[in-house]
């Protein structure tokens, strides 16, 4: 496939929103100008070709890369992106952010991400367990435990990280878990970490309505994207009493203002790879889902959904940013201004990282944990995380997403400076 020719869904260059939302920071909480200049830059990045021989015969050459933000707090961690729109400069904005989410969220970790531009929906099993090992291999220098440990992301899954493991493992003559987590249970993965992106989020949307002095119950919630984040989340608030008015996938959105039966769309897109005719629910386009009538509204697909074209008329009264950049620069101001509270990215959709960090831990240790102390520790981390960025936000009079971006630029920020720079 000629991924060159995708039409992407990145309107404005991901890296330099990322870096200009970095500098707006560095003076908000007046960061010393040098500093935000070492951060503005990826400290590597790796850019591989990846032949792969398909079932006809033929052999296709994919384009992937590995890039590294930050290691001043530990080694980087990230997920791999299978994606036709992925570029370098999504992947660089992707790890900035991983760095700063880590950093949040106070784990041991720098920040990573991986791509490759292709799309896996096209590829065959044995085509993409060979596409994941050729690219492995490439990048086998590059990661392990104590230096950049992979995760899953958009396109990628724990069958993904099964072959990353074990092309790893082969190559150093012995099992590694610590190289990669959302691994499958029976090969060291952590219980938990499936949901635990989506349950993160509802442990942010749980704060805030205690803030608020509302239920989950009261509130009704559109969710853009099915797969890992939105579909688990659509599930856990459903559990939690809240109505899921709307869900959609890349093909469309199904809405119903009384609500969605949540475990009949789980089940209708499992049989059907679709949520399209959904019975009882009337169908949408992604774009009109945004603009729905709810009180969250859950970005959980990719970046850059919520622009200045289309904020204005956003109605919900909390964004809850599963996916990863949702919402442009401009776009936040217009939300703001509206007096939208958005819960941001690297608060919201940490949960995953969390959790990867426990399936990291429990691998170096080789002592593994019950589901429900992983989810009780993910609380504790995630609901810290949520106060210390609600105070610095009450504290410094400004948005969410700045407190918390905030917080974690200044962690970062102080380990650099106490290391030093070398040599
Ligand atoms: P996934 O591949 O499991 O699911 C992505 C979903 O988005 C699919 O349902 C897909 O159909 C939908 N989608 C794709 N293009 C779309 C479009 N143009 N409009 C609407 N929907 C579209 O991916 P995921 O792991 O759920 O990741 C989703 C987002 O969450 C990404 O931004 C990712 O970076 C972020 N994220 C994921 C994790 C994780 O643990 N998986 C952690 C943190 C953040």
């Amino acid at each position: 496939m000629s991924t060159a020719e995708a039409a992407s869904h990145l309107r404005e260059n991901p890296f330099g929103l990322a870096k200009s939302q970095l500098r707006r920071v560095g003076e908000i909480f007046e960061l010393d100008p040098n500093l935000i200049r070492v951060l503005s830059q990826c400290k590597k990045a790796v850019e591989v070709s990846i032949p792969v021989a398909k079932d006809d015969g033929s052999i296709e050459v994919y384009l992937g890369y590995r890039v590294t933000h930050n290691i001043a707090r530990g080694p980087s961690k990230g997920g791999i992106r299978y994606h036709p729109d992925v570029t370098l400069d999504e992947v660089k904005s992707l790890a900035m952010w991983m760095t700063w989410k880590c950093a949040l969220m106070n784990l041991p970790f720098g920040g990573a991400k991986g791509g490759v531009i292709c799309d896996p929906k096209t590829l065959s099993a044995s085509e993409l367990e060979r596409m994941t090992r050729r690219y492995t291999s490439e990048i086998i220098n590059d990661i392990g435990p104590e230096r950049d440990i992979p995760a899953p992301d958009v396109g990628t899954d724990g069958r993904v990280m099964a072959w990353i493991f074990d092309t790893y493992s082969m190559n150093k003559g012995h099992s590694v878990l610590g190289v990669v987590t959302g691994k499958p249970l029976s090969i060291g993965g952590s219980l938990g970490r499936e949901e635990a992106t989506a349950r993160g989020a509802l442990y942010c949307i749980q704060a805030l309505s205690v803030k608020n002095g509302e239920r989950l119950a009261d509130y009704s919630v559109a969710i853009q994207g099915f797969g890992n984040v939105g579909a688990n989340l659509a599930r856990l608030l459903h559990l939690e009493g809240a109505k899921v008015v709307a869900v959609s996938d890349s093909r469309g959105a199904v809405y119903n203002p009384n609500g969605i039966d949540v475990p009949a769309a789980v089940a209708h897109k499992q049989e059907r790879g679709t949520l399209l005719e959904l019975a009882n629910a009337e169908q949408l386009t992604n774009d009109e889902l945004l603009e729905l009538p709810c009180d969250i509204l859950a970005p959980c697909g990719l970046e850059q959904v919520i622009t200045e074209d289309n904020a204005s008329r956003v109605q919900a009264k909390i964004i809850c940013e599963g996916a990863n950049g949702p919402v442009t620069p401009t776009a936040d101001a217009v939300l703001e201004d509206k007096g939208v509270l958005i819960l941001p990215d690297i608060l919201a959709n940490a949960g995953g990282v969390v959790v990867s960090y426990f399936e990291w831990v429990q691998g170096l240790q080789e002592y593994f944990w019950r589901e429900e102390e992983v989810n009780a520790k993910l609380h504790d981390i995630v609901a810290r995380a949520f106060q210390e960025a609600w105070q610095t936000k009450e504290r410094r009079d400004t948005s969410l997403r700045m407190a918390s971006y905030g917080l974690a630029v200044q962690r970062v920020a102080e380990a650099t400076t106490t290391r030093g720079l070398y040599p």
